[in-house]
């Protein structure tokens, strides 16, 4: 028999099997009870939180001749159709595929036809409707103005925003969230039991943790595991199934570039890398410890909603105890925004290890005996001081703005957020090709300021500010800017990376083999 993936062997085929959704299963069963259900739902949320399924369940439940509290039986004529695929009245349909015109108007023309069964619905499930064309979705417009009494649409979305508002108003509207991890590990515990796998406690934590909030993902990687392991799943074998490094191995990492041992954390990358790992991995691997050590610092009660290992735990909360705050927000400013930067790099180990060594070097203000809160040369470990000597130090990151730009104030970072949603928006532009996409992305990278009449926004000097700053690109923004705030644009470098001193610097850290673009 061929095999059937976990996911959907395991998909929920009532309301009550649905996982982590409460919110939306209640108000749909009262629904089915009351006999008050709508003709347009709109389903949105990330990939993998259950929106088809209970899109599915919907289907069958407002046809089930004998529904059992609200959820559909499973045994009456109806519900056994659908398990077969014999009833025609339930249509599911992927927009990314389906997105013309004439076919939304050939499902709106079959949709006036009465369904087969008497006071039966005929339900239409339209899969990633974000990706229906403009005219499409006018023609899918009108038939939600006045849908037949037997007619229920569902739309399925991950991109919410980029649904035109008068399609919106017309559905009633369901937030899918994401799953915590506890009920992602409770249910692989359910899963892996139903098909007497045996599994290690630690290893369910570690697929559930990796599957970030989606039970297909979940489910997925559950799948990838059991084979991996032949049935009996340990903590290791995810570990590689996944391709992470061993947790303690990040853990002492972070900690080695948290308190400034930067010779040793490079050793420790260099081999990692050298293993074959990704460098992005690492990285969030990174920015991951240092949230859990923020974390552990901040909320008493901290490893119910981390979920580390206790022996894992108790190295963490010794690592950070000798951090102080600043210092782990700014190192964990440092490393998320790595990922922005990958984006645009050929050469991500570079500006990896960059980014470790000023994390490493970086002082925070609050650390710092006031006598050197106005020094800008940043506090450096003894070992590498010898190395550095005769070099100009870097600003920090935080000096940077300090001294080249006003603090953020809201209103700036207000207009600037309008900014990013009419570039993401505009579908007149994103007809336009590819290059507009990088737009997107170089546009979310703006740190915004208000500067007498201008908005200044600051960009990573590379791609972020290249793209930014073609004509074409620099005068539609200073119109939306205009647009929206009667402000106007500018756009600027950033100052960190590209600064020569920084440069200088990192390269006399690398003893000159630091190759920089
Ligand atoms: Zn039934």
């Amino acid at each position: 028999m061929a095999y059937t993936s976990l996911y959907r062997r395991f998909r929920p085929d009532t309301f009550d099997k649905v996982i982590g959704q409460e919110h939306i299963v209640k108000t749909l069963k009262n629904q089915i009870i009351n006999h008050a259900v709508s003709h347009a739902y709109l389903f949105c949320g990330t990939r993998g939180t259950g929106k088809t399924s209970v899109a599915k369940i919907l289907a069958r439940a407002v046809n089930c001749l004998e529904p059992v509290g609200g959820s559909p039986c499973g045994k009456c004529e109806s519900c056994m159709e659908m398990k077969l695929s014999t009833n025609f009245d339930v249509m599911e349909i992927d927009a990314a595929s389906n997105n013309s015109v004439d076919q939304i108007r050939d499902l709106t023309e079959k949709v006036q036809f009465a369904p087969a069964r008497e006071n039966g619905y005929k339900v239409y499930i339209i899969d990633e409707v974000h990706m229906l064309s403009k005219s499409a979705f006018n023609a899918l417009l009108k038939t939600l103005e006045e849908p037949p009494l037997h007619a229920i649409f569902i739309l399925c979305t991950t991109e919410v925003h980029q649904i035109p508002q008068t399609i919106l108003s017309r559905c009633l509207r369901f937030d899918f969230r994401l799953i915590p991890t506890k009920k992602l590990v409770d249910h692989l515990k359910s899963v892996y039991n139903a098909v007497g796998a045996k599994y290690d406690e630690d290893a369910l934590m570690l697929i559930a943790q990796a599957g970030a909030g989606s039970v297909r993902d979940t489910l997925s990687i559950a799948d990838m595991c059991l084979s991996y392991c032949s049935d009996n799943v340990t903590y290791n074998g995810v570990l590689e199934v996944l391709g992470q490094s061993d947790p303690k191995s990040i853990l002492s990492l972070t900690g080695d570039i948290l308190t400034q041992n930067t010779a040793a954390a490079l050793e420790k990358i260099a081999k990692i890398c050298d293993s074959g790992k990704s460098v992005q991995i690492l990285a969030s691997g990174i920015a991951e410890n240092i949230r859990n050590l923020l974390f552990i610092k901040k909320c008493p009660t901290a490893n119910r909603y981390i979920g580390l290992p206790s022996e894992l735990f108790d190295e963490a909360d010794r690592l950070q105890k000798k951090i102080d705050t600043a210092k782990l927000l700014s190192a964990l400013d440092i490393f998320t925004s790595l990922e922005g930067e990958f984006r645009y790099t050929s050469q991500a180990r570079i500006i990896f290890e960059a980014a470790v060594v000023k994390a490493a070097l970086t002082e925070t203000a609050e650390a710092l005996p006031s006598s050197q809160k106005n020094v800008s040369v940043p506090k450096v470990a003894p070992k590498e001081t010898a190395k550095v000597e005769g070099v100009i130090a870097p600003k920090t990151k935080a000096e940077v703005k300090k001294t080249d730009a006003p603090k953020p104030d809201p209103r700036a970072l207000k207009i600037w957020s309008d900014v990013i949603a009419t570039v993401a928006n505009d579908s007149e532009m994103s007809l336009k090709g590819e290059y507009d996409s990088f737009l997107k992305f170089a546009v979310s990278d703006g740190e915004p300021f208000v500067e007498g009449d201008k908005l200044v926004v600051y960009f990573a000097d590379g791609q972020p500010f290249i793209i930014v700053d073609k004509p074409e690109n620099r005068a539609l923004i200073k119109k939306i800017v205009l647009d929206l705030s009667g402000l106007e644009f500018v756009a600027k470098k950033k100052l960190v990376l590209s600064d020569d001193n920084t440069k200088s610097y990192l390269k006399s850290l690398f003893d000159n083999d630091l190759k920089i673009k």
